[in-house]
């Protein structure tokens, strides 16, 4: 039996008030509350384990050499990857990205080839491609969505030529929250030889993803998003791939032999791990996934779906609100504008009601460019969150179109 206010009560932040009120938090795609057992592991790490991993011959540098790739493990069976060493420990989305970007481009991608995105996607998932198109000479093409904010499919079906060498897509909108069917699409990319790389900022911590069944070649996510530490992420990769593609960047723990004349590069996964990695965001990272396990995927699944139903219909009652993002098929991200109110004034109040939601363009300008604005307000749902406070966020729409004389 899912339990919120059980679990309401192993995150810290959420026991807080905001000028004078309960604090609200709606800003879980931006960025997700850590429970106490997170907050605790890293505390412990610290002051029991700390040490350079990999490097020294001593106890501690055993410990968290272990720790640490345990945490590597443990994200391996999270996502079902085949093998461990197919986890490379990033600082976060954004950084696994551009890692792809530069290696994958450096050895597959020349001028004149193709790279498809969609117009969905958050700027990580563009500005890293587009710079390759400078470095290269390739070019973007741009799977357009409809109003609902879905793919429009038939045109994603007819953008493959030989020339094509990556598809990279987001699997959940962090502006609309559609889901997009990436499975398929991978299905389709693969039957045009072309691999596909899933940003999966804004799915892996809203149910269950396995991909081994996905059968992507990429996917990437951020610690802090899903509950973990920020600074810390991931890049799974096939092994194909990863052992294909040359390093990112260089420096300590990448290399297997330097001398000025040569340097031969370590194994996978350490090839793309240069430096002294976040070993700490990682083990805080591998205790946020054992909690979500042990609060159940599944579960939290089925209840952050009839929370967001719920919201849905009872911001809709807002006279004058307009949702951005009404695919069937989406999470629980709630973009919207009320008639003749700017975003921000909105935001401002709200917040002075202990109530946080963002406003922007949410990182993806080509989505407000479809629909005409320049951003909305976003109430981005997590698993601790409650009918109740939706009830308060209505209320508290209410009250500034109140103020606001509409
Ligand atoms: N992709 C998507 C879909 C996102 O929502 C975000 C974060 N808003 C990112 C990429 C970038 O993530 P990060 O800032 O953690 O690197």
């Amino acid at each position: 039996m899912f339990d919120v206010e059980k679990i309401r009560k192993d995150f810290p932040v959420l026991q807080q008030k905001v000028y004078g009120n309960p604090l609200i938090y709606l800003d879980n795609g931006a960025t997700s509350q850590k429970p106490r057992v997170v907050i605790e592991k890293i505390n412990s790490f610290y002051s029991l384990t700390n040490s350079s991993i990999h490097r020294g011959i001593h106890f501690l540098s055993e410990q968290a050499t272990t720790e640490y790739e345990s945490a590597r493990n443990r994200v391996k069976e999270f996502i079902n990857a085949e093998h461990d060493h197919e986890i490379i420990f990033t600082a976060g989305t954004t950084a696994s990205i551009n890692s792809v970007a530069f290696s994958f481009g450096e050895k597959y991608i020349k001028a004149g080839d193709e790279i498809i995105l969609t117009e969905m996607e958050h700027h990580a998932n563009i500005v890293p491609w587009q710079m390759l198109c400078d470095r290269k000479g390739c070019k973007l093409k741009i799977v357009p969505i409809d109003d609902n904010g879905d793919l429009l499919l038939e045109d994603f079906e007819k953008m493959f030529t030989p020339k094509t060498r990556i598809l990279a897509i987001t699997h959940v909108s962090n502006a609309l929250g559609t889901i997009n069917p990436v499975r398929e699409m991978i299905k389709t990319a693969h039957a045009n030889n072309v691999p596909v790389l899933v940003d999966g900022a804004q799915s892996i911590q809203h149910g269950v993803v396995d991909v081994s069944d996905l059968d992507c070649d990429f996917f990437v996510f951020s610690g802090h998003k899903i509950y973990g530490p920020t600074g810390i992420g991931v890049l799974y990769g096939k092994e194909k791939w990863l052992e294909e593609m040359p390093p990112y960047q260089g420096g300590g723990d990448m290399i297997k032999n330097v001398t000025f004349e040569k340097t031969t590069y370590n194994d996978l996964p350490f090839k793309f791990e240069a430096g002294t990695t976040n070993y700490v965001g990682a083990v805080g990272l591998a205790a946020a996934l054992d909690y979500l396990t042990e609060t159940g995927r599944e579960e939290i699944e089925e209840y952050e779906s009839e929370l967001t139903g719920y919201a849905h219909g009872k911001l809709s009652q807002v006279e004058g609100l307009k949702f951005f993002g009404t695919s069937a098929n989406k999470i629980g991200i709630l973009s919207f504008l009320i008639d003749g109110i700017h975003q921000y004034d909105a935001g401002m109040i709200i917040d002075k009601l202990g109530i946080a939601v963002r406003t922007g363009t949410h990182c993806a300008q080509p989505v407000m460019d479809h629909f005409g604005i320049d951003g909305t307000l976003r109430a981005s749902l997590a698993f601790y969150n409650t009918k109740d406070e939706i009830d308060r966020l209505y209320e508290a729409l209410l009250k500034v179109k109140q103020m606001l004389g509409t």
